[in-house]
């Protein structure tokens, strides 16, 4: 038995690794050149370093994602920040205080913790998925922050890669599933169809725009928030990767890693009409405010992730669908299938090695 995956996502990567390492035959089929999906680290050429496509943060209830690490021998790649503690700033009047969960400064916090599990307007979103986010916050332990030591792609990508070797291909796009009946038939990668044997299996772990192409008729999440980063290289060097919290301005997050200042915005819609300048002007006088940095604005990158997640509401809930699909042999994956958790690396990775069981059950 050969198990196909397709997409080099953090899904599809869990799905990948989990089957490896119970000795099945996989094949990861990824149509980028590089894998890591949305979250992934690259060279910038105007910093001249290595930044991520977004920051990203993991907490101690992210218990797939954490498990995940351990299986790929990378958790020391991440910072576990004990006890749990997020500094913040008002930018306004430059006081400072640090939320230590579960007990104090929760309320305080509400509104950015819930912008960044969510990406969607605490307003707006699904009640089912705010209690699935906080309902799991409930110790210190499970709140602690980790944030990935040198970027997400060292921490959560590269590893995996290693571990799959030769059997990732990358720049290999799925162009159409030949179904007969309940089954798929043949997975078609351009000029080259790939047929499947009786006992193959295949795991969709592609964004849902791309599955529902390839399986028509599919219901999936049409709804989608932004994200936007602002990356600084700064004179400065920080000893350790440091997150602060940022209330009363337009950047939510700052991530201070090395000599590099990453702001972070969620649910930024708002914001993607904006001239690059203008919005590195405008978080810039914030990171300056927050960090007592001065001097001109120094190199910057802006990053506008248009469809970072799917909306974390009720209408796209619905439209989420079950890793089980009509073709027999075929399971779905992703962050925006249905989890029950919203759009994030512990949705990505819990519905990866879902599917992996699903595909290993089923026939
Ligand atoms: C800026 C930003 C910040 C974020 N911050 C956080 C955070 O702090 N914490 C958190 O938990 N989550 C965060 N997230 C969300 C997290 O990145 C996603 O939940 C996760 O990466 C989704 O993984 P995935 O595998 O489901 O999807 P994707 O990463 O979208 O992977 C799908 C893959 O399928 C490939 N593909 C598509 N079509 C085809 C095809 N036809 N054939 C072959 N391959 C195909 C794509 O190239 C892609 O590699 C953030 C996301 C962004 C963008």
């Amino acid at each position: 038995m050969t198990v196909h995956v397709v997409g080099a996502g953090v899904a599809g990567l869990a799905a990948a690794v989990a089957l490896s390492d119970a000795g099945i035959e996989v094949r990861v089929h990824e149509a980028a050149p590089m894998a890591g999906g949305r979250c992934r680290s690259y060279h910038d050429p105007v910093l001249d370093r290595r930044i991520d496509t977004g920051t990203h943060l993991l907490v101690g209830a992210n218990l797939s994602a954490l498990a995940y690490l351990r299986r790929l021998g990378a958790l020391d790649r991440m910072i576990e920040g004990v006890p749990a503690a997020y500094p913040f700033v008002e930018l306004a009047s430059g006081r400072r205080w640090t939320v230590r969960p579960p007990f104090s400064g929760m309320i305080s916090a509400f509104r950015l913790v819930a912008l960044a599990a969510l990406n969607t307007e605490p307003e707006e979103a699904s009640w089912r998925l705010i209690a699935a986010v906080f309902g799991r916050l409930t110790s210190e332990r499970a709140c602690r922050p980790w944030i990935a030591r040198a970027g997400v792609g060292e921490a959560l990508i590269d590893p995996a890669v290693v571990r799959l070797g030769e059997r990732l291909c990358l720049g290999r796009r799925l162009t159409r599933i030949d179904a007969a009946g309940d089954r798929a038939r043949a997975l078609v990668f351009g000029d080259e169809a790939v047929e499947l044997a009786a006992d193959d299996r295949v795991i969709l772990a592609v964004t849902p725009g791309a599955a529902a192409e390839l399986l028509p008729g599919l219901v999936v999440p049409t709804a989608f928030r932004a994200i936007v980063n602002a990356h600084f290289r700064v004179d400065s060097v920080a000893p350790v990767p440091t997150l602060v919290g940022m209330t009363g301005g337009v950047g939510q997050w700052a991530l201070w890693r090395g000599d590099v200042v990453s702001v972070t915005v969620s649910a930024a819609d708002a914001l993607l009409a904006e001239p690059a300048e203008a919005l590195a002007g405008r978080f810039w006088r914030e990171m300056a405010a927050a960090f007592g940095l001065s001097g001109a604005m120094p190199p910057f990158r802006i990053v506008k992730e248009r469809r970072a997640t799917i909306a974390a509401t009720s209408a796209m809930e619905r439209l989420r669908p079950a890793a089980r699909t009509r073709l027999r042999n075929l399971a779905l994956a992703g962050d925006w299938t249905r989890t029950g958790l919203p759009g994030t690396l512990e949705g990505a990775i819990r519905s990866g090695e879902a599917a992996m069981r699903l595909a290993l059950a089923r026939d």
